[in-house]
């Protein structure tokens, strides 16, 4: 937070109060926009320094509530993911490989604490990039990608102990492709494991969210990382993601997005060597059966498709209602939909925001249109949107079918389809009749059902009376087409490491 917003005990500050009088004066409230330092133009982070692109291209990046921009940034080109390539090569070599876990695991937490010291500058600065609730940024994806940093900090220096009797070894440089939706989390989600584990990185942030990135590269840079070790490039994926993904100089890519990009990249990638991991997208179940506790399972089913605007991946989507308490839970939540706030992503009492691009509002638009026309019925509670920005409102979906396309197709936006059951197996055939498999709630007080149910669903994660909990020492990952590769845990190392002694 500058002085000026925090009322300088220095300097006379913005209001020339006296300092007894500043001391009892009412300062921005913490989250307020003041507290971020916004530069003009932002370069690459290459080498450990601020580099003006080789393309001398530029791109702007726009608040999505309100479609102002809010900063220019580099367009990487091929040149200049040459350089941050080989910048992580020696790195990797000369000054990150051989060192002792203990002394990269003291980095990590250097990185962890300023994280929680900036903490609210980086939760401002994603709401205004992303669109996202100030609650959620605040509360949720800046404290989880510091506790990502603290956790893996922890494993630096233990490696041999996750995986005894084998020796892990790093790859090399790992190629980091992070979407717009928990920008600075996936950040976190991808630098912890590799550098923990002794492997460099070039990471590259989403084209619409690329600023908290740019602020973490600044902290690493003053947390003193060696040169090389984390480089940032800025640019467009179908460009600059590829040539990065496909750099002979990359020994590992870690790509979290779209299963159409992970397919194109799985594709790119094929006999090259390079080790793959892809987190894709997801067409969630919410499972609730009559005898669960119904006003928790309300809240779960709210939080599980509105969080985030429901642009997550693992958001559930999809609402499978035993019939007998489907008309309830259909009025209950429709009561409490009513109650959402949508609006300004900066009001501590925003529970809707923005959507983060135009391009991902038609979708939405579009695939609501395309289930009115399939037969189903659509609920939005009376609010008024701001006229400008990207915005669509909480909206349930009712009378929809397996067959219809919002039934199977990844909505990403807060757009729930109400779907019902009669039988456990019919709950389990429904939920996994989809091409996805990345996550999956069922609501029910019986424990052995819950057993029951978790066995046979085919995702990645299952939660039980609970949704969209996050912890960095669970790991998370797919099943189908939500991808490969886990993030997270013990299991979330092993793509980062050599375990068979053949990396070299
Ligand atoms: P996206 O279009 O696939 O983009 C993701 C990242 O890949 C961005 O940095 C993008 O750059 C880059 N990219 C695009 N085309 C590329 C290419 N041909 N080669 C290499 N990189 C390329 O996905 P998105 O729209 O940003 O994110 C939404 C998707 O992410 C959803 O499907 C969601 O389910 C998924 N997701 C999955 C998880 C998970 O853990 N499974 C977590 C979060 C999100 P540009 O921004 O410049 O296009």
């Amino acid at each position: 937070m500058g002085d000026e917003a925090r009322g300088s005990r220095n300097g006379p500050g913005a209001t020339g109060l006296p300092e007894q009088g500043r001391r009892f004066e009412y300062a921005p409230a913490p989250e307020s926009r003041e507290i971020v330092r916004l530069r003009e133009r932002y370069d690459l982070f290459v080498d450990g320094r601020w580099v003006e692109p080789k393309t001398g291209r530029t791109f702007t990046t726009i608040d999505p509530s309100t479609e102002e921009p809010l900063a220019e940034v580099a367009e990487a080109g091929e040149e200049d993911v040459d350089l941050a390539v080989r910048a992580a090569g020696e790195a990797y070599e000369t000054r990150w490989r051989d060192l002792p876990g203990k002394e990269r695991a003291k980095y990590l937490f250097r990185i962890a604490r300023a994280l929680q010291e900036r903490s609210r500058e980086f939760a401002v600065l994603e709401t205004l990039n992303n669109g996202k609730p100030i609650k959620e940024s605040r509360d949720v994806d800046v404290p989880l990608a510091a506790a990502h940093f603290f956790y893996h900090a922890g494993w630096a220096d233990k490696l041999e102990y996750a995986f005894p009797g084998r020796t892990p070894r790093p790859l090399g440089v790992a190629a980091q492709i992070v979407p717009w939706n928990f920008p600075l989390l996936m950040c976190a989600w991808k630098l912890a494991p590799a550098l923990a584990t002794g492997n460099t990185a070039v990471l590259k942030p989403a084209s619409t969210t690329p600023l908290t990135a740019l602020l973490l590269a600044e902290v690493i840079e003053e947390a003193e990382l060696p040169p090389g070790v984390v480089n940032v490039v800025t640019g467009p994926g179908g460009r600059t993601g590829e040539y990065l993904a496909r750099h002979p100089g990359v020994a590992k890519v870690a790509f979290t997005g779209s299963t159409a990009v992970g397919k194109v990249l799985r594709r790119a990638l094929a006999g090259s060597g390079k080790r793959l991991t892809l987190e894709l997208g997801g067409k969630a179940a919410n499972i609730v059966f009559e005898d669960a506790p119904i006003d928790q399972a309300i809240e779960g089913i709210v939080n599980g498709i509105f969080f985030n605007q429901g642009e997550v991946c693992c958001a559930g989507s999809r609402l499978f209602v035993q019939e007998s308490v489907a008309e309830l839970v259909t009025r209950k939540l429709k009561a409490r939909l009513a109650t959402l706030r949508v609006g300004d992503p900066l009001d501590k009492n925003t529970d809707v925001g923005a959507i983060n691009n135009r391009a991902q509002l038609e979708k939405i638009r579009e695939l609501v249109r395309s289930a009115i026309e399939e037969g189903a019925e659509v609920y939005q509670p009376p609010c008024e949107l701001p006229e400008r920005g990207f915005w669509f409102p909480p909206t349930l979906l009712t009378n929809v079918a397996m067959s219809h396309r919002v039934a199977r197709e990844e909505i990403f936006g807060p757009v729930l389809s109400i779907l019902t059951f009669r039988t456990p197996a019919e709950a389990v055939e429904k939920a996994n009749n989809t091409e996805y498999g990345l996550s999956a709630g069922i609501w029910t007080e019986k424990g052995s059902r819950i057993l029951w149910m978790a066995e046979r669903m085919k995702a990645g994660v299952v939660w039980a009376n609970t949704f969209n909990r996050f912890d960095p020492s669970s790991p998370f990952g797919g099943y189908k087409e939500s991808g490969f590769g886990r993030e997270g845990g013990r299991h979330g190392l092993e793509p980062y490491l050599d375990l068979e002694g053949g990396a070299p």
